[in-house]
């Protein structure tokens, strides 16, 4: 006798949508799974950098070798807040890069930084005893990731950014501090930088004013440097890193290469990281031990930060060289515009003008075998109004060379035929 699926729960329906995080972790597989060629522009999956692997394995190696590395990896549950050592490596590596006044108690681990921001948001955010509260994004386009994090509905109010129009082909765009408005309902500003997906690099200046607004209305500024210093160090601009108590800092082991660890890092004040590990213990009791396990010792040491300066940074620099030189190829006559690419590892690509909206260019891009992702995803809030969000893609830079250039050929190909009006 067959039986009916159950039905499902709201929680169940709000988290089973067909999301824009859903729809790239679906192409993913479906790329991976598919008999003919692809050219998987489309995930956020940090590149295999044979330099790095080479050590990740030597240092795994050494822990299967160790019976007490391995215990310590494998054979027990770590205290809610993440392996002590590690973070304390943490503490002692920001306050001695940086000088930030740290120790073991202003650092938290998760199962990656997606769940940092699952927890972070629904613990400031969302229906509280007055009244409803937003997390502000002061930039847009903002990481796809965040968006449908909320157990409430509505959680992000985002402000359009200026648009800076730079030799061709570049653009930038700039957090418009003349429109931000921090209403009472706000309770905490959150921005990725590098930003995914646009590769921007906010400027000190912009983060010194972000820090200090939140400041003036007493809510935390949260920056996500998932690609950022000290590690992975994805920036081809100089950026300085900024934590003060009133900054929640979240870090990432994900693009050195080792997202199917999940380890994410938050670096923040002592109450902040009381109350994730609280969640963590209801969740999951302790999160993953082994990012801790592998990185530790590399953190501790330098290695890890060296790594990221003489290998993974060069490696993306130039394959960001490669790829805008492709696309300056694929698309010269056209109306297109990359927005300068200052760190992480995408290409944002502006189609002023395009005939048809981008996730339709999207899905004629995927019949071609070629996944990218529709712009039109990382616009929350009032940018749904914004004709903008429908005129742009993004492309990850991080897969195989040829992957990448034959891609970006047939990418060429589509947007012709789109301007020209070809159905
Ligand atoms: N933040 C940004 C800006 C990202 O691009 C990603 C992943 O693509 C994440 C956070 C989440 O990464 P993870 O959960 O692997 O740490």
């Amino acid at each position: 006798m067959t039986t009916k699926c159950p039905e499902f729960s709201t929680f169940g329906r709000r988290f089973t949508r067909r999301t824009g995080a859903l729809e790239l972790m679906a192409d993913l597989g479906e790329a991976l799974s598919a008999p003919g060629r692809i050219q998987m522009l489309g995930g956020g999956n940090p590149a295999r950098i044979p330099e790095a692997e080479a050590i990740y394995r030597a240092e795994l190696a050494g822990i299967a070798r160790d019976p007490e590395a391995f215990a310590r990896m494998a054979g027990s549950y770590a205290p809610p807040e993440g392996d002590l050592d590690f973070r304390a490596a943490v503490a002692k590596h920001l306050g001695t890069r940086y000088g930030w006044q740290l120790s073991e108690r202003n650092v938290a681990l998760t199962a990656g930084s997606q769940t940092a921001f699952f927890l972070l948001f629904n613990l400031l955010a969302g229906h509280g005893p007055h009244g409803p509260r937003r997390i502000l994004l002061p930039m847009m386009p903002e990481y796809v990731g965040y968006l449908d994090l909320g157990l409430d509905d509505d959680l992000f109010v985002a402000a359009r950014p200026a648009i800076e129009r730079q030799e061709p082909p570049f653009f930038k765009y700039r957090v418009d501090f003349g429109a931000l408005r921090v209403t009472g309902d706000v309770a905490a500003i959150c921005v990725s930088r590098p930003t995914n997906p646009t590769g921007n690099v906010l400027t000190d200046t912009e983060m010194r004013q972000l820090d200090s607004l939140a400041r003036g209305h007493g809510i935390p500024l949260i920056i996500d440097a998932a690609y950022g210093p000290p590690f992975p160090g994805i920036e081809f601009v100089d950026a300085t890193p900024i934590w003060n108590d009133n900054v929640i800092l979240c870090l990432s082991l994900s693009k050195l290469g080792l997202p199917g660890l999940r380890t994410g890092i938050v670096v923040a004040r002592q109450e902040i990281v009381e109350a994730l590990a609280a969640m963590t213990a209801v969740l999951s009791l302790s999160p993953n031990n082994a990012g801790a396990a592998l990185a530790g010792r590399l953190l501790a040491s330098g290695e890890l930060s060296a790594l990221s300066a003489a290998v993974i940074r060069p490696y993306y620099e130039s394959r960001m060289r490669e790829a805008v030189a492709c696309l300056g190829d694929s698309l010269a006559g056209t109306a297109f515009r990359i927005h300068r690419p200052e760190g992480a590892f995408f290409l944002w690509l502006w189609l002023e003008g395009l005939p048809m909206p981008s996730s339709q260019l999207y899905r004629r891009l995927k019949q071609r075998g070629v996944f990218v992702l529709s712009g039109h995803h990382f616009f929350p809030g009032a940018g749904a109004q914004w004709p903008h969000r429908d005129e742009c893609l993004r492309l990850s830079y991080a897969q195989q060379p040829e992957v990448v250039s034959e891609g970006i050929r047939i990418l060429g190909e589509e947007v012709r035929r789109a301007y020209a009006g070809g159905g």
